[in-house]
């Protein structure tokens, strides 16, 4: 990997970070802090109307941001989630969630990033390189790039340009296909990497919708971790390359939203 691409040195935080590594060695699985579930939430775009099935109005946005903080949600990055599951992080906090966004959309620059930095809240945003300052409603590599520069932004991978990988899995010969999925799978990682001169570790499924076989592929390009669907939370059982997601669109109340973290939580009734 070039040194462009590590993450800068830290010492203070590798001290603290081998310090948890060396306490879940120790730890009896059963005494580590085992959240039930971890509510995973996938935003795309955002409005004042919902002008399509994958825009929630920013008055909702508002609403559902507000039922995080009334609940005391613990906002982790993905990497925290990816890194507990992994045994290399001891404990996550009480009522943690994580937040992430996928396709890029410039609504994502305007709307969604400054509800989250006043809040300081981290986000994973999940991005296909052919968009950026290409598709009329993706943010500009300049506008991904402030992102990226931002504290609690990390920029990852949702393949190449979005294919829906299983229907070309059927469509093409095994042979083409392989090639097929290692490109969207590896271009999509180094373009990002190489843009944005920061490590892409996730991955979300373009629809959501992998297999075994491409859960292995990514793992062998070197994904540590890979996002999809489901409207369930994530639990330690989830496979580390098919984690489900919360698709959050506008038919998402507010009231729902809080039912669905109050049932990960084990404090309601499940949805
Ligand atoms: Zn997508």
């Amino acid at each position: 990997m070039p040194d462009i691409l590590r993450p800068p040195r830290r010492p203070a935080l590798d001290h603290r970070r081998r310090a948890l590594c060396a306490a879940a060695l120790l730890a009896p699985l059963a005494a580590r802090a085992m959240p039930s579930a971890v509510p995973i939430l996938a935003y795309h775009r955002f409005a004042p109307t919902a002008v399509d099935s994958m825009t929630v109005r920013l008055e909702l946005l508002d609403a559902q941001l507000s039922v995080l903080e009334r609940l005391a949600c613990h906002i982790v990055p993905l990497a925290d989630w990816v890194a507990w599951r992994q045994g290399r992080l001891a404990t996550l906090p009480e009522r943690a969630v994580v937040l992430t966004a996928d396709d890029g959309h410039r609504s994502q620059f305007e709307q969604l990033a400054p509800r989250l930095r006043e809040r300081g809240w981290p986000v994973s945003l999940f991005i296909y390189p052919s968009a950026i300052s290409n598709a009329s409603y993706a943010m500009t590599w300049a506008q991904l790039t402030e992102l990226a520069g931002q504290e609690g932004v990390a920029v990852q991978s949702h393949t190449l340009w979005h294919p829906n990988l299983l229907r070309e899995r059927r469509s093409q010969t095994p042979e083409a296909f392989q090639r097929f999925a290692l490109t969207q799978l590896r271009q999509s990682r180094e373009v990002l990497q190489r843009r944005l001169a920061r490590p892409v570790e996730h991955l979300a499924w373009p629809f959501g919708l992998s297999d075994a076989g491409l859960q292995a592929l990514a793992a062998e390009v070197g994904y540590t971790a890979a996002v999809s669907l489901g409207n369930r939370s994530a639990t330690a059982a989830d496979s580390l390359f098919d984690l489900p997601r919360h698709l959050i669109v506008d038919s998402v109340s507010a009231r729902q939203l809080e039912s669905r973290l109050l049932a990960a939580f084990g404090t309601g009734a499940a949805s």
